[in-house]
This record gives C-alpha cells, structure tokens and sequence, in this order.
C-alpha cells in the first residue's frame, strides 16, 4: 500500500475514534432510583410493598430509556438491596448525570387520598408535602450512624434541613420543566394529579443531586385502586410508559439541538460525604407537623409486631424509667435470657414510627420482631399476612 493510502487509513481510524468518544460523552444520562430495598420496604399496604413497585417501574422506565437514542441509564439500584440515601444522589453525581429521577409510591392513613405528585427540592410550609418527604426522608433511620452522617438533621423534622436554604434554588427551572411533563404525562393517562401535580419539599434523596432532580410519588398504594393498579403488570407499564416518554420529551427540549449548556461545576466534582449542619435558625417552622398517632391497634390476623430494644440476662422492672422513658414495655424470657420490646401494633406503618421512636430514644440497634398468635415469625411473613 503507498504510504499515502497509509496514512489516509490512519486518519480515517482517528476520525472514527474521535466520533465514537464525542457521541459517548453526548448521551443524555438518567439517573434511576428505586425508592427503598432490602430491609426498607417503605410503604405496604394490602400486601403492596412499594420497594418491589418502585423497582419494577424503574426497570420498565429504564428499559424504554435504553432503547431510546442517545440516551444512558444509571440506576441506583436493580435488585432488592439498601442504599443509603446520599449514596443514591452520589451515583447520579459521580455519573454526571443530566437528570436524577427519584420513584416512590405514596400512602396515608385515609384510604381514599389519591393521585400523583412530582415534587422538586425545597422547603414547603405546606403540612401535606412536609409529611410525604418526612415519610421517605424516615428511611435514614435505617442506615448506619445516621445520627453522624445526618449531623444535626431530625428526619421527624424535615424544615431542619433549612442549613441548604441557598441551595434550594439550584437546578429548580429545569427541575419544575422535567416534574410538570411528568405530571402531563400522568393526566394524559387519567390520573389524578393531585394538588397541581408539582410540587417543593425537603427531600433528603433530592438535596444532594447536583442536577435537574425530581422525585415522583406514582400514587397511593393505601388506596384499594390505585394500589392494586400500581402492583399489576398494566398499571406498571402505563405508568413506566409516561415517566420515559416525559424524560424523552426533556430531553428534546433541554438537551438536544445544542441547547444543552454544561454547568460550570460537574456534578462529579462536587462528590462529598453528606454532612448537614444543624440550622442557625431557632424559628419554628410555619406549618405545624403533627406527630403521628401512635395507637395499639386492634389485631389483624394475629399479627402484632413489637420493637426489641435489648436482651439481657438481668431482669429489669418494666418502668419507663428503666428504657429512657419509652412506656409499653414488655419481655419475654428465653432459656436465661430477658428480651425487652417496646410498643405492639398490629400494623407495619405503625411498627415503623415505633422504631423510629425508639431509634431517637438512644436505642441505635432496636429492630422490630412479628408475632403470630403469640408465636415469633419473621417480620417478611408478618408484612405478607
Ligand atoms: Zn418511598
């Protein structure tokens, strides 16, 4: 071969080379995230689990997604596992991704609530929004040293993340863009959306996403309709079907064409272990947020669920005084063992909070236990009764 062809050949591969790694770093990236997983079930309800609906949404999304061109998915997770919830946001960062999609189902102790929001990060004072993030932001107490990592931040008390409050704004044009097509998208398909659709809260999982972030509560999985449309193979895909094709469509609008301008810090520069300062502000937040009520329910198909604060083999008087001022202490005793438990109710959410209580009280390792009839079944049997 003449040398000319030679080197024709060798800029032609170059130029091949060269295409090839400036339409990679092109693609438009998505960040999946499968609200919960593993232990975290979130929120069950008539035997709906939401960590096993978010993930197939989000791997039905993905799919459409990847199908799709120049488009990248990163998913938190695809597979029932625990992530942290700062993890979950660095995935999205170190990825540089253009967008962080957050999927959750929604619940409430009044069965007909209804409807789908997407919400955007920032502070409310509306009380609704405050519970929902308070609801997901709950999860942190299932992770290791929250306590450290979340310096400061009371999960009960979302309006405590107020350290961020300059940071709030970022990202929030093209977050509000991204949310209000997805809420299109979900009336098209004749869902309810609820309260104008969009809408700001503190969400943990959003405040550390350096991007466009949104995260979408699909429905009530409480509600007897909606719950069974939201775990049916039908209700996954129509709804997976909406949430890609309004990706897609931000896609066109803020990304392709040449519009798409990259922001002067990359998302994966700015990588850091979450620390949340504790808020200067001594102000009491606007909106009151009302403890949940914690009741000893009646029992459901002999399920009780108990929350084990410690064993020992001393037996210690059932006082308040005695396990940090929680009350409705009980123990039972196992060859020379003493087992104290706290709390009993006959429902999972109300396990949680009661956990969760506990966990504020100082007893970092307590977990909860399920009862059938009196006798001990795993806490996975329990929820699936
Ligand atoms: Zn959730």
């Amino acid at each position: 071969m003449p040398i000319t062809y030679k080197i024709f050949f060798k800029i032609l591969i170059i130029l091949l080379c060269c295409q090839n790694s400036f339409s990679q770093s092109n693609k438009f990236k998505v960040t999946l995230d499968a609200g919960h997983g593993d232990h975290d079930y979130g929120a069950v309800h008539n035997g709906h689990i939401e960590k096993n609906i978010t993930l197939a949404l989000v791997l039905k999304v993905g799919k459409i997604l990847e199908k799709s061109s120049g488009i990248e998915v990163i998913y938190t997770r695809k597979t029932d596992k625990f992530i942290d919830l700062v993890e979950r946001a660095n995935i999205a960062n170190r990825a540089d991704a253009n967008i962080f999609v957050s999927i959750h189902c929604n619940a409430n102790k009044n069965t007909v609530a209804d409807g789908t929001e997407t919400y955007v990060m920032g502070m409310s004072k509306n009380a609704s929004n405050l519970e929902a993030a308070k609801r997901e932001n709950s999860v942190i107490t299932l992770e290791k040293d929250y306590k450290n990592k979340y310096e400061g931040y009371d999960p009960k008390n979302p309006e405590s993340m107020l350290g961020m409050t300059i940071m709030q704004e970022e990202f929030i044009e093209n977050s509000i863009l991204l949310a209000g097509k997805i809420q299109d998208k979900f009336v098209g398909l004749g869902k309810k959306s609820r309260g104008g659709g969009v809408k700001q809260a503190p969400y943990m999982v959003l405040h550390k996403a350096y991007m466009p972030r949104v995260l979408i509560e699909t429905g009530f999985i409480s509600n007897v309709v909606e719950g069974n449309y939201l775990d049916s193979e039908n209700g996954q895909d129509e709804i997976a079907q909406a949430i890609a094709e309004a990706i897609i469509s931000y896609k066109k609008d803020n990304f392709d064409g040449g519009t798409y301008q990259e922001p002067t810090e990359k998302p994966s520069d700015r990588v850091e272990a979450i620390t949340i300062k504790k808020s200067d502000t001594t102000k009491k937040p606007d909106s009151v947020v009302k403890k949940p009520e914690i009741k000893t329910s009646e029992i459901k198909n002999g399920i009780t669920f108990k929350v084990q604060l410690s064993a020992s083999s001393k037996k210690v008087a059932l006082v308040s005084s005695n396990f940090k001022g929680l009350k409705n202490i009980s123990s039972s005793k196992e060859n020379t063992m003493y087992k104290y438990m706290y709390g009993e109710t006959s429902d999972y959410e109300n396990a949680k909070k009661l956990l969760q209580d506990a966990k504020g009280k100082g007893y970092s390792s307590a977990f909860l236990i399920a009862f059938k009839n009196g006798k001990s079944i795993s806490v996975k049997d329990a929820i699936n009764q």
